[in-house]
């Protein structure tokens, strides 16, 4: 039997790992603290990249699991918004107002 996997983030050890999907926070293998979920587009920064983790963990933080995010355009045309997601903190806290009807409320993706 395939079971799919996704990204699941610990945000104490600024890590990303595959598990199985239908699970819900899985226990990080390094720490133990529950994992987060994420959309499979997630690309995970550089572990030593702080502050590219604090944008992650900031976004998390207000509900946004890296899904595609498409909005209409003034054409009426659905079009997505290609490299939606902020790197720095500066662009993440546009971000979160700007997009925050797109937001999903956690569970699976
Ligand atoms: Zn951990």
């Amino acid at each position: 039997m395939n079971v799919q996997t996704g990204p699941f983030v610990c945000l104490v050890c600024c890590k990303s790992f595959k598990r199985p999907r239908h699970l819900e926070g899985p226990a990080c293998s390094d720490c133990g603290e529950p994992t987060v979920g994420l959309n499979e587009k997630f690309q995970a920064p550089p572990r030593k990249d702080v502050a590219g983790w604090q944008v992650v963990a900031f976004l998390i933080e207000h509900g946004f699991r890296y899904h595609s995010i498409w909005e209409r355009t003034e054409t009426g045309s659905y079009q997505l918004v290609p490299k939606a997601y902020p790197r720095t903190m500066a662009e993440a806290r546009e971000f979160v107002v700007r997009y925050h009807a797109h937001r999903v409320v956690d569970g699976p993706l």
